[in-house]
């Protein structure tokens, strides 16, 4: 079977799992809003040629660079123009549904007063126009326990948004994962998906605790199943949905390269995984970049291009009247060969 074409990669109707709204601010938006608040961009974001630096020598490098451009998100009117942005790159790759991780919690302490800021990503994001459909998964950040996740359920309690899930981020193995729970709780209680980053940093362990303690419905990364057969013979067994983003992993240096990332892998065995980009511009990427990766490491055809985004449809958060419309796009697609 032939390769997928470039043609076929960049019209495909793409769904995107995995991307951080906080993690998409590009160069561009940040130097806007650096300098808006008075501040020269390339000193500010710690830019290289005007670029973030792309690859990492470990996680807190990628957040150092992150929070930096976060500092700036400061007004509603900030926040709308990053969302709008994301909403156009979103529009631009053909992402049809995408899943953008928010963390609300960054933005309340910038100081954004709640109903304000569900109220400019409301408007940001319609910029994408009615083709793009985003829903919001909001996120707690382990390292800052479990009185963050609380505060986090409180404002989603009280959002006037599109989320469609929870989500739990950070770095794993730092607060006990039970204090956790509440998460699930919240999500099982508001009828919205429960998403976990494990096994991206912490050992296969920590995918394991994210099924067993938390109920998570998807695993972000859960790269590190490749190192435990047992787990990883769990994860095809039980068809564990997988948002695999290879050029982070790469970028935050867990592995050496694209080429020794699992990815093939798992195509290749089975594992319900689908691809995302995770933080695009701080790891100079897109999910058109990582599509075009999937297919030469893995080696797709058109068809398992189709394959990828149908797979990420079935494992959405969103509400069926959106699957059944993102998938008939697909279809169209797959048909008109
Ligand atoms: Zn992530």
């Amino acid at each position: 079977m032939s390769l997928a074409t470039e043609h076929d990669i960049v019209s495909v109707p793409k769904v995107e799992l995995h991307i951080h709204l906080n993690g998409s601010i590009t160069e561009a938006t940040a130097s806007t809003l650096a300098r808006r608040h008075g501040a020269d961009p390339e000193q500010a974001l710690h830019l290289v040629n005007g670029r973030y630096p792309g690859s990492y020598p470990n996680f807190q490098g990628f957040l150092d660079a992150y929070l930096l451009a976060n500092g700036f998100v400061r007004t509603p009117e900030d926040l709308e123009f990053v969302a709008a942005e994301f909403a156009r790159g979103q529009a631009a790759q053909n992402i049809v549904y995408s899943e953008a991780i928010f963390t609300a919690m960054i933005y309340v302490r910038n100081g954004l007063e709640p109903a304000a800021m569900w109220r400019a990503l409301r408007t940001g994001l319609a910029a994408g126009g009615p083709n793009t459909r985003i829903g919001l998964v909001v996120d707690a950040i382990r390292d800052l326990g479990s009185a963050e996740a609380e505060a986090t359920i409180d404002l989603v309690e009280h959002a006037d948004a599109p989320i469609v899930g929870l989500c739990l981020t950070g770095v794993e193995s730092t607060e006990p994962i039970e204090n956790f729970r509440v998460l699930r709780e919240a999500s099982t209680r508001l009828g919205l998906g429960f998403e976990v980053h494990a096994g991206e940093m912490g050992p296969p362990e920590s995918v394991t605790e994210a099924l067993d303690v938390l109920g998570a419905d998807r695993i972000g990364h859960g790269v590190a199943s490749v190192y435990d057969p047992e787990l990883l013979a769990r994860v095809i067994r039980e068809q564990v949905p997988l948002d695999v983003c290879p050029s982070s992993n790469v970028a935050i240096s867990l592995f050496t390269a694209l080429e020794a990332h699992p990815v093939a892998r798992f195509w290749r065995e089975g594992v319900n995984m689908t691809i995302s980009s995770d933080d695009p511009p701080f790891f100079h990427t897109t999910l058109t970049d990582e599509l075009r990766h999937v297919v030469q490491l893995a080696g797709l055809s058109r068809e398992d291009l189709a394959t990828l985004q149908r797979r990420a449809v079935g494992v959405s958060f969103a509400k069926p009247s959106t699957q059944a419309e993102v998938l008939a796009e697909i279809n169209r697609w797959a048909a008109n060969g």
